[in-house]
């Protein structure tokens, strides 16, 4: 039998194990993949990204491709019968929250999404890193007397290699591919037959269950889920319409008057997706007992009637949905994928067992898909702990800072949660028991949310707010009244001041490792106290006191674990290069010069732009200084002085392990 180490094992490659395996490869750390299945998913599944993971992609890089490839949000309607029971449009608004961010909600294949992350992840561990299946893991331990020893691999996880065609999705007989894809439960539904295999015995300093809803890690750590399943049950279907529907390419939810209610969702390549409520359903007669009910429970499966979901067909999920769009007609070019599902909320109760073993994505949550949130949050799970873990092995950071991934993400789970059962609640319910204001005003007040750009973490070790600050309402230095401590950094435009060219920001801060100090030292040319604070700041960060050289070994650039960069508020015509300390456009063991750390709120001679102290609320007469976790939420404001600098060294010193 092969026995193997490994620093990270990721179990499972849907979008959560996607993202912990690009931040690995981003920043070097060695990690293995695996899944059950013998593919990628082609068909089907999820198909809505928020505008704060088109941030995350961007970040690192290939936030152009959703731009060329996917339908873009603009617009969303509503219909209601009318008097004789026919829909009829009642509502048109903007789709999302307007000026949020700078990326559109965008819909396209959840497999485009993995293919783009897979590409990511091969360029970056330079083809190192593959999604190794098909491989089951059967055994999981954890070694508790090694797991304060950071050399030691406490996690031993036994797989299993499959062959290929024991690994294929379940079909109904029909072309077509259906839910049951990801559903489908191995021991179970094979009776525990599995081929020939090859064994490997794996351990891990950490292992990550990103193995979705039925999670075997998680069963495996003994982590129960919280919630219920309702008896609402919904279709869905991935279409090409022929219809005289007049806003099929817009994101539609239509309630009708007796029929059940339809969203519409436009995607890629002429597809549109309806989510279709089914009035008629049957259930698989029950045959377990009262505690393996309960036990499916505490499982995340259903513990009150199962649908029987092989009863569903497309054919008959198209006909209900006839019906609700009536009195306009919709036929079918070509239906790409179908599935049903019954609504539940459910959450875990933990993430984690010992900071070693963590669970991810659905393996926390699960939800309706309606609010496409799913695998947007399931991304932003291990965009939120992998760097974390990545800290702790590349020896810069203490393993306290792990606790911080169940403190945050469980609070975004949660919160997740309410929403979806609110919102899932009032799709399913009748126009006449729910208002068609009332449903507006879940959709508006639950929007930002939806963007996933209003998530605000809690004060912690790697978060520097005022003890007892409130949790639900976000928190501003005054230095800074439009920079919540806690939230992602919100973009604006600058200007680079060695070329004029105008940036986002937020592109001069990609997700690759590193934490970020921006200075804003203000209108610094008008002032000569200002100057100073700008000269007494520059001259500590080159000093050997300074924390950058505290965690930044000599070998390494100086900005390879904590970067600084600048937004001045004076005009570019009056500052020159050399007004600036060294610290902010330093000079590199090669003797090359980094002009790109230092940016102006000015003017651009090409475009507008000129507003990102307004903008981030900070006083062009006063500054600030702002530190950014790898992963772009603010940790700490302070103010632009020596003062200011100490505060963030203090800070550094909670979490980070000096040279
Ligand atoms: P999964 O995507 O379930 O991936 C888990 C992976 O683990 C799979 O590849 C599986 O093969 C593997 N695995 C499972 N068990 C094991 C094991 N024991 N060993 C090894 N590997 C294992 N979300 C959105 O954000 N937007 C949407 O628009 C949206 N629409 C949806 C529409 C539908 C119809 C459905 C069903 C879901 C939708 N979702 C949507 C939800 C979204 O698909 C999930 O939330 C998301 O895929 C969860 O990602 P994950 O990586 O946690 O789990």
């Amino acid at each position: 039998m092969q026995e193997s180490k490994v620093d990270v094992l990721i179990i499972g490659a849907g979008p959560a194990g996607y993202m912990a395996a690009s931040w690995f490869a981003r920043i070097g750390i060695n990690a293995r993949i695996i899944d059950k299945r013998s593919t990628k998913i082609f068909v089907g599944q999820a198909d809505g990204l928020q505008p704060r993971v088109l941030e995350v992609f961007q970040s690192f890089g290939f936030g152009d491709r959703p731009l060329k490839d996917a339908s873009i949000g603009y617009e969303a309607c509503f219909y209601e019968p009318d008097a004789n029971g026919k829909i009829h449009r009642v509502g048109r608004k903007p789709e999302g929250v307007v000026g949020i961010s700078r990326f559109h909600g965008s819909v396209i294949h959840q497999g485009r999404i993995e293919t783009w992350l897979t590409d990511f992840i091969d360029e970056w561990s330079n083809g190192k890193m593959k999604v190794e299946r098909p491989i089951l893991p059967e055994t999981l331990e954890i070694d508790e007397s090694q797991i304060s020893n950071p050399d030691a691999y406490p996690v031993t996880v036994g797989v299993k290699k499959l062959a290929d065609n024991d690994a294929e999705p379940e079909q109904y007989g029909s072309k077509i591919e259906n839910g049951l894809f990801r559903q489908f439960d191995w021991d179970q539904d094979r009776n525990g037959a599995v081929p020939a295999e090859s064994r490997e015995i794996i351990h891990a300093k950490y292992v990550l269950g990103c193995d979705g809803a039925h999670s075997w890690v998680r069963s495996q750590i003994g982590i129960n889920v919280e919630g219920e399943t309702t008896d609402y049950v919904w279709g869905v279907l991935d279409i090409v319409p022929i219809t005289d529907f007049p806003d099929i390419r817009k994101r539609c939810s239509i309630h009708s008057a007796s029929d059940g209610s339809i969203m519409v969702i436009p995607r890629e390549a002429g597809l549109v997706r309806l989510y279709i409520q089914l009035k008629k359903t049957e259930h698989i007669p029950e045959t377990r007992s009262a505690e393996e009910r309960e036990n499916d429970q505490k499982q995340g499966k259903t513990a009150g009637p199962r649908v029987d979901r092989s009863k569903i067909t497309p054919e008959a999920i198209l006909e209900t949905a006839r019906k609700i769009f009536a009195p306009y007609t919709l036929d079918v070019a070509e239906t790409q994928w179908f599935t049903a599902y019954q609504i539940g909320q459910r959450v875990a109760a933990k993430f984690q067992k010992l900071e070693r073993v963590f669970i991810a994505g659905d393996a926390c949550h699960t939800h309706s898909p309606k609010a496409g949130q799913g695998m947007n949050v399931s991304m932003m799970d291990t965009y939120n702990l992998a760097w974390k873990i990545g800290h702790v092995l590349n020896g810069l950071a203490k393993p306290d800072i792990l606790s911080t991934y169940e403190q945050e993400r469980r609070k975004v789970a949660q919160d997740l949660i309410e929403y979806d059962f609110k919102l899932s609640r009032l799709f399913s319910g009748k126009p006449g028991e729910i208002s068609t204001d009332a449903f507006r005003e879940v959709i508006d007040n639950g929007a930002a949310f939806a963007t996933g750009c209003s998530v605000n973490y809690d004060g912690s070790i790697i978060i520097n707010k005022p003890e007892g600050t409130d949790s639900t309402i976000p928190y501003n230095s005054p230095l800074a009244k439009n920079v919540p401590i806690g939230m992602r950094f919100a973009d604006a435009k600058v200007v680079s001041q060695c070329d004029g060219r105008p940036w986002y920001l937020n592109d001069r801060i990609p997700s690759d490792g590193r934490w970020r100090i921006i200075l804003f030292p203000s209108d610094f040319k008008t002032n000569v106290s200002l100057n100073n604070q700008l000269l007494d700041i520059g001259a500590y960060l080159e000093s050997s006191d300074s924390f950058i050289k505290r965690y930044t070994p000599p070998t390494e650039k100086i900005d390879s674990i904590i970067e600084v960069l600048l937004v001045h508020a004076s005009s570019i015509d009056v500052v020159e290069w050399d007004d600036f300390p060294h610290a902010f456009r330093p000079r590199y063991q090669d003797r090359r010069m980094d002009y790109w750390k230092i940016y102006a709120d000015s003017e651009s001679l090409r475009e507008i732009s000129g507003q990102a102290y307004e903008k981030y609320g900070i006083d062009r007469k006063v500054g600030a200084l702002l530190v950014l976790r790898p992963d772009g939420y603010v940790a700490s404001v302070t103010a632009p002085n020596t003062e200011g600098v100490s505060q963030v060294a203090a800070f550094f010193d909670r979490f980070l392990i000096p040279l």
